[in-house]
């Protein structure tokens, strides 16, 4: 789902570089719409650093007096606090209300607002939010930075707004016929390197296939142990002492 009706509410944001990392922050998870309520100066050189590749963003925030002239076009309007306690006693983590923005923002705008760097929002500001994020911390530290306090809200918006795919293991997995040659080849390297003794190598075996079963499991996956088993037979010299010695044929290279 789009996000283009999500809109991000500072009120007097102190430094220029939270404002940057703000931008920065909305622009990975494609939030465009930056409000600034009850301006106070900024640095801007340090919200330009800051912002890096999200200065259109920058660029194009919108100012606002107050926060009720900010929030006045959105149906949710989203508070975030630091504080617990008065007024805030139905807080929820930025995860739980995640469904209810999202479906709000199908058919109209949201804001999150976030307070000051120094006295977070006032009680009347938070009087005009319909409903309060409480991102969870420890008890003796429960003051996020802004930028991060934003990232974190933006971040949980676009990962259950299914914009996101995580990627898929594209290599099939290998069948047993592979993953026994593998495992064959590994019981004749571990036997050329010295690893093990011909009379331990069925019970060193079990260990190996207990282990690489946790994860050893694609056709990739198993190509590489069996390259990683062959260079070693290679580097040990094995393959060719066996040769020379007329002893087992070295079938492993042609495999
Ligand atoms: N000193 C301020 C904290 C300001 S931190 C105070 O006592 O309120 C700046 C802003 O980041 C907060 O106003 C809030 O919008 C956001 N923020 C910081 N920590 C947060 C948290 N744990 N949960 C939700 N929002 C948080």
């Amino acid at each position: 789902m789009d996000l283009g009706n999500v809109r991000i509410v500072l009120v007097g944001p102190l430094y220029g570089g939270n404002v940057g990392s703000v931008c920065r922050a909305m622009s990975n998870t494609g939030i465009t719409d930056l409000v600034i309520a009850d301006p106070r100066p900024l640095n801007m050189l340090e919200a330009r650093m800051m912002a890096c590749h999200a200065d259109p963003i920058l660029q194009a925030r919108q100012t606002s007096d107050t926060l009720a002239e900010a929030v006045a076009d959105c149906g949710l309007v989203i508070g975030t606090s630091a504080r617990r306690g008065l007024y805030r006693q139905h807080a929820q983590t930025p995860r739980e209300w995640t469904p209810t923005i999202l479906e709000a923002c199908a058919t109209g705008k949201v804001a999150l607002v976030f307070g000051r760097e120094d006295k977070g929002l006032s009680n009347e500001e938070l009087a005009l939010c319909t409903h309060i994020v409480q991102i969870p911390t420890t008890d003796e530290s429960m003051s996020i930075n802004l930028a991060q306090a934003v990232m974190i809200c933006c971040y949980e918006l676009f990962v259950a707004s299914g914009s996101y795919e995580s990627p898929e293991e594209k290599s099939g997995e290998a069948p047993s016929e592979l993953r026994e040659r593998m495992f064959g080849l590994w019981r004749e390297m571990m036997l050329d390197v010295g690893f093990m003794e011909p009379d331990k190598a069925d019970h060193m075996m079990m260990g190996l296939r207990r282990i690489l079963g946790r994860g050893v499991h694609t056709l990739d996956d198993v190509k590489i142990m069996m390259g990683i088993a062959r260079q070693a037979q290679w580097a040990s010299g094995a393959s060719e002492k066996r040769q020379e010695g007329g002893r087992r044929k070295a079938e492993v290279s042609e495999r």
